[in-house]
């Protein structure tokens, strides 16, 4: 349905008096505020209530079997499109975390083994110190005065 139809619908629930307003936006889909806004008389921004590429999809000619999703539907599909476009989105999205957390994981990595034999680089200073310091006293006279 247009945008302007809607409103134009919800005008005339409003003039028929029957419906609350909460019940003509539920009925309609059309925002409670812009509801309220056309029942004080204040027209909406149209094009402000829809996707700025609505426009290009609003349905241009007849019925026809949707190539992508086989539904028969208004070309070009909406449908295919919203979907398209969102699963295009996840997709990237996704695939840009994934590539940060593996390349942070790597660092992790890296940085972890880097600590790991600098730990062991010194144990193994340390060790060896303590041998060289140790030893000579054990080996000497003065444990048993
Ligand atoms: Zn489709």
């Amino acid at each position: 349905m247009l945008p302007q139809a809607k409103i134009e619908e919800v005008e005339k629930l409003l003039a028929e008096g029957k419906l609350s307003q909460r019940k003509i936006s539920l009925l309609t889909g059309v925002c409670r505020s812009i509801v309220s806004q056309v029942a004080s008389g204040e027209r909406p921004d149209y094009s402000s209530l829809f996707e700025p590429d609505a426009e290009s999809l609003e349905p241009s000619g007849e019925i026809e079997r949707c190539p992508t999703c086989g539904a028969r539907v208004y070309m070009p599909c909406r449908l295919c499109h919203l979907r398209s476009s969102s699963e295009e989105g996840t997709l990237k999205r996704y695939r840009r975390r994934a590539k940060q957390k593996a390349s942070r994981r790597l660092l992790a990595a890296v940085l972890r083994r880097q600590q790991v034999e600098q730990a062991l680089a010194t144990e193994a200073i340390d060790s060896a110190a303590n041998r060289t310091e140790t030893k000579p006293v054990n080996d000497g006279q003065e444990e048993k005065p």
